[in-house]
């Protein structure tokens, strides 16, 4: 094809014209496949990687026009889904790319993304399961841009989300190296107001970070004066925004690094001049990155329990997970089964595991959350918790019960032996399930039905006009007897029609550990929405 051709062949300085050219063919040929399209895009991304940035002034000029109308014309394909995720996928193969170094240039692509949307480019790159080596060329080749190319305004909040989402996988050993190869670059560039924003929010953030050890504040150190200074000078607002965040965090990495004599004398008179706050220890109450490689502390927290991180308004698993693992016949059951065939139980074999021994203050459950994600639970949404537990007990309950089944079939498993078990003695229903009997009666003819069922949890509702409810209260009126009459008749058997009746229910085999879910709402038929409840329940 000829496009193709001519993208990929050339080898002449003016390279940005025949991308220009080729995306201008492109735009002609309307019948081109998706898929066609899409790698052709990707060829134009690498391309652009190729192209480095003219010194002198004349050619300068005509490069930043070519760029904006390269741009321009990306920005009117990419609206195709398809050929948003092909650029990106490119994108970041540009930049992991271990054997090639690419030009700034190919960081025209971001500006693409929309803003609000870097997010999500961070979390569909942290998804795909990259090696560390990948991610951290990616991570340099980004932090390398931002320290000699000004034209992409998404650059800066691309790395500080793209670090923040590494933090939150834990990679603090690449967050570390980026930062000590990329700190003294990037702190000297806030002095220019037209990337600081950009910039700046990334300097603050690993300086905050690196507090494990004084390498990364060390290394600005010979600058710090002469910045300040600066700052002091423009007088603009974010100019003296940055002035007071860095005199305040510079007091405070003082302090947090004692032992270095002599060192800190010329930095201390600096910082006496702009009045630093009272409370400048403040800024370092955050997390701080662990180096793995040289850690010999134990910094697990002192009340001896291992915390989740939160991925992103996972409150809903996060409680689940934890409420579990404290239910001891549960987590026993789990460590102990031997059951490394079913991936989720065993993910939340190594998770319980890991809660239990690990030295370490927190741990990121992004397995289970990728495994256990139920349809419709958006990422970054908030969720009800315990729909997640009822979705996490089923598929937990069927992985082990389907294998159960299937080595009945292969006539693997004697039944009868100690390792047959039954649709019951699954791990969850061995702990949780209990089985419910309803008494349904009709008024008619008297009779009444049976109906014995299973059950992993009791969902307790609110009577109403009930002051000060006890949890027996819930249970009591959950237990009391029903009246079927009027839209709620029941359909009897004996009579073949819908009469009226009663039903009852009562519980005949008491789980293990029971699970009780409080529906904390009432549905209101004024609104005809779910209004919350806000009454405390007791605990008999
Ligand atoms: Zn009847």
């Amino acid at each position: 094809m000829a496009v193709k051709h001519k993208v990929v062949e050339s080898r002449e300085n003016d390279g940005l014209n025949l991308i220009i050219r080729a995306l201008q063919d492109i735009n002609i040929k309307t019948g081109m496949h998706a898929a066609e399209l899409g790698k052709l895009y990707e060829r134009v991304v690498l391309k652009l990687g190729e192209i480095e940035i003219p010194t002198a002034p004349e050619d300068y000029k005509k490069f930043m026009n070519d760029i904006e109308q390269v741009q321009e014309m990306f920005t009117k394909a990419c609206s195709k889904e398809e050929l948003f995720s092909a650029t990106l996928k490119a994108l970041y193969n540009g930049i992991s790319d271990l054997e090639r170094r690419p030009s700034p240039t190919m960081s025209i692509v971001l500006q693409l993304i929309d803003y609000k949307k870097i997010p999500f480019a961070v979390q569909w790159i942290l998804q795909n399961r990259y090696s560390e080596q990948s991610l951290e060329r990616a991570l340099l080749t980004l932090c390398n841009w931002l320290s000699k190319w000004m034209y992409t305004p998404n650059l800066g909040p691309l790395v500080l989300c793209f670090m923040q989402g590494l933090e939150a996988k834990q990679h603090d050993d690449i967050l570390i190296e980026v930062a000590r190869v990329y700190i003294e670059k990037l702190f000297k560039l806030v002095v220019l107001e037209s990337i600081r924003g950009s910039v700046g929010p990334v300097v603050l953030y690993i300086l905050e970070r690196m507090q494990h050890n004084p390498e990364a504040f060390h290394k600005i150190l010979p600058h710090i004066n002469s910045i300040l200074n600066s700052l002091y000078k423009q007088r603009s607002d974010s100019s003296q925004y940055y002035l007071h965040k860095f005199v305040n965090l510079f007091m405070a990495l003082m302090e947090h690094f004692p032992g270095h004599p002599g060192l800190y004398d010329d930095l201390n008179e600096t910082l006496e001049q702009y009045h630093p706050e009272k409370n400048y220890k403040e800024i370092l109450n955050c997390k701080s990155w662990l180096d793995i490689n040289n850690c010999t502390l134990t910094i697990r927290s002192s009340s001896g329990k291992v915390g989740l991180n939160n991925l992103g308004n996972t409150c809903y698993m996060n409680s689940v997970l934890q409420a579990l693992y404290m239910t001891k016949l549960f987590r026993n059951s789990v460590l102990q089964s031997s059951r490394d065939t079913m991936p989720l139980f065993s993910k939340l074999q190594a998770l319980f595991a890991l809660l239990q021994f690990s030295q370490r203050c927190s741990l990121s459950p992004n397995d289970i959350l990728n495994l256990a994600r139920p349809p419709g639970f958006q990422p970054g949404h908030q969720h009800d918790s315990s729909e997640f537990l009822g979705y996490l007990l089923d598929i937990l309950h069927e992985q082990e019960h389907s294998i159960y089944s299937s080595s009945i079939g292969n006539s693997i498993v004697n039944i009868g032996s100690s390792s047959g078990m039954s649709s019951d003695s699954t791990v969850v229903q061995g702990s949780f399930g209990g089985r419910i009997l309803t008494v349904s009666r009709c008024d008619v003819c008297g009779l009444q039905s049976e109906r014995t069922d299973s059950f992993r949890e009791l969902q307790l509702s609110f009577p109403n006009n009930c002051m000060d409810p006890s949890v027996q209260t819930l249970l009591n009126y959950y237990l009391q007897p029903e009246r079927l009459c009027g839209d709620n008749q029941y359909h009897c058997d004996t009579c073949k029609r819908l009469t009226d009746g009663e039903r009852v229910s009562r519980i005949v085999e008491k789980p293990r550990r029971l699970i009780l879910t409080l529906k904390h709402f009432r549905y209101d038929p004024v609104s005809q929405q779910r209004t919350k409840l806000l009454q405390r329940v007791k605990l008999d």
